[in-house]
């Protein structure tokens, strides 16, 4: 026995109580004893026990009384409290039960009686409290996911307030540059602003798209809606559209192995997709040069993102899927640290992964696995 269990015994006779006591210590537990109801109830205050054998016909205070005393002391509340009685006293038993004794035993009893209604009443309560246990576990992870929701609601809201304004800023600063001084403006600089404007209106949209899908994502009914899709294609529209917005400064390349219609969930696609390519862009230099594949391996759809850019800090890659979290060598760089983590989430629902590698100032290679599931015939 680990921890001994405490056991209380009131009883005036003193031939049964020293009985009782006597083959309780034998078995190991911590035993107390008191000679009538009152004197048990001091002693049950003074030393807690876990569980009270309890005498019913007892002078002075009975052992109703007793457990009425148990029942409404908030420290003894939970104590076990087991009723010894003598057959004559049936009524008193449902009594007994009825006041919120856990059992009773009949005098005359053995000690194989006394010991499996002590055991079984233990080890029930052990029971209950490994499964109170349990339930407080989970309602506390349950609390903490809703704290951990409400608190990137809140930082949601911030960036919202925060970063929706640069991106509106640059387009209306270029619209009305546009409008009121046309005729000074050179056709490069004209471009260079209508430029401007549709990288800042993807910009906003992507980050519309981000939170939404963060809240869908938190919602209890989201779900992984897959569909078969001609993927290479769906890719290679997403991979033409940034090449297109940075057909000056990035170079984007495509090769896809799979020749198949595959089964997967379109908007969680896109958003691993354009999360990916984007940060590729980005986090690397004008010129740089960024590598999309998509392969199958096994029963593994393989989809990869490949850049010479900036790279990432050691110590940071492991906190990347974070919600909010940046590596040091890309302050400088506009973003929400939001993208990677909506990616592992969304691979977690769908029951993929994400692997990076990188490489400070020489590139970062970002893998994705899925769960793959080819159409029949193409
Ligand atoms: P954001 O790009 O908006 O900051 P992400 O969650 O997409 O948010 O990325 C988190 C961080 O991971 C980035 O701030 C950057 O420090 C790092 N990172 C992501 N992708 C790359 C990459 N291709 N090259 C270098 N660093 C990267």
């Amino acid at each position: 026995m680990a921890v001994k269990e405490r056991i209380l015994v009131i009883e005036d006779e003193v031939s049964i109580r020293e009985e009782i006591v006597d083959w309780l210590i034998f078995e190991g537990y911590d035993v107390f004893q008191a000679r009538n109801g009152r004197e048990g109830l001091a002693v049950a205050k003074q030393e807690r026990p876990d569980l009270i054998l309890c005498d019913v016909v007892m002078p002075e205070m009975d052992g109703h009384e007793v457990l009425l005393e148990v029942r409404s002391t908030p420290e003894l509340v939970d104590t076990l409290f087991i009723f010894v009685t003598a057959m004559v006293e049936k009524t008193n038993v449902r009594q007994g039960m009825n006041l919120g004794a856990d059992d009773y035993i009949m005098k005359p009893f053995t000690a194989k009686d006394v010991l499996d209604a002590v055991r079984s009443r233990l080890a029930h309560k052990a029971t209950r409290q490994q499964e109170l246990q349990i339930q407080i576990g989970s309602m506390e992870d349950a609390l903490q996911d809703e704290r951990r929701q409400a608190m990137l609601r809140s930082q949601l809201v911030g960036m919202f307030s925060h970063d929706f304004r640069t991106p509106l800023a640059v387009i209306t600063m270029s619209a009305s540059l546009l409008r009121n001084y046309e005729d000074r403006l050179t056709p490069d600089r004209k471009k260079e602003k209508f430029d401007q404007m549709i990288s800042s209106t993807k910009q906003l949209t992507q980050m519309l798209d981000d939170v939404l899908f963060v809240v869908e994502m938190g919602n209890i009914d989201f779900n992984y809606r897959p569909v078969w899709l001609n993927l290479s294609e769906f890719i290679r529209k997403i991979v033409v559209d940034y090449q297109d917005l940075f057909s000056e400064t990035h170079q984007i390349h495509f090769v896809s192995r799979l020749d198949k219609d595959v089964a997967v969930d379109p908007k969680v696609m896109r958003q691993i997709a354009s999360n990916l390519i984007s940060n590729g862009i980005k986090y690397s230099p004008r010129r740089g040069e960024v590598w999309v594949s998509l392969d199958r391996v096994d029963d593994m759809l393989v989809f990869e993102v490949r850049d010479n850019g900036l790279g990432i800090p050691e110590e940071s890659i492991d906190t990347l899927f974070e919600p909010f979290q940046r590596a040091e060598n890309t302050r400088l760089i506009r973003g929400t640290g939001l993208g990677l983590a909506i990616v592992k989430q969304a691979l977690d629902l769908c029951g993929g992964r994400i692997e990076v590698s990188s490489q400070e100032d020489v590139g970062s290679e970002f893998t994705i696995y899925l769960p793959l599931q080819t159409a029949p015939s193409y």
